[in-house]
């Protein structure tokens, strides 16, 4: 039982927006957020707007390529983890405090979650981007845990 929305954008602004419009509507903290698609894709910029909704400045959000995990603090009281596990193996994982976080305090955006194998964390929205080229994108937006669909 999982709830299902497709767009497609036509530019960077337009996916920032939707993300933008998505974290708005999110009333439930911690929160786990599945990212999946091909390498410039557009997660990261969909990370940049889903953050931009709880005052974080888009220009300090990055892929955590080197660091492996980005903190940035909300005004809200909470923090988002922005995680990356494009270079990283499920081995890796814990010495990230991955366990600690993912799902438990804030709100955790994992880009290439589905390289999280065994520690595949339960996510309550998951998001795959689709390269339909040039500048478009089809975003499938899913809720695994809603009773709708
Ligand atoms: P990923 O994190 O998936 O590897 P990025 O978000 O870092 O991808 O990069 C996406 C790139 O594609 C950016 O340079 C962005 O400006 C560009 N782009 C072009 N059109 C779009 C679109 N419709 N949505 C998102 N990004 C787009
Ligand atoms: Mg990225």
């Amino acid at each position: 039982m999982s709830e299902k929305k497709i767009y497609t954008t036509k530019s960077t602004e337009e996916t920032f927006r939707l993300a933008q419009d998505l974290a708005r509507g999110i009333g439930q903290i911690p929160l786990a957020v599945g990212l999946v698609g091909d390498l410039g894709a557009g997660k990261t910029v969909f990370v940049k707007g889903f953050a931009s909704a709880f005052g974080v400045d888009p220009d300090q959000v990055n892929s955590p390529t080197f660091t492996l995990v980005n903190e940035y603090p909300t005004l809200k009281g909470f923090s988002i983890y922005h995680f990356d596990l494009y270079r990283i193996g499920p081995s890796d994982l814990y010495t990230l405090g991955w366990e600690e976080t993912v799902g438990r305090k804030g709100i955790s955006l994992i880009e290439w979650v589905d390289r999280a194998g065994e520690y595949l964390p339960e996510v309550s929205l998951w998001i795959n981007i689709r390269h339909l080229g040039g500048d478009e994108r089809e975003i499938e937006i899913s809720f695994p845990g809603s009773s709708i669909g």
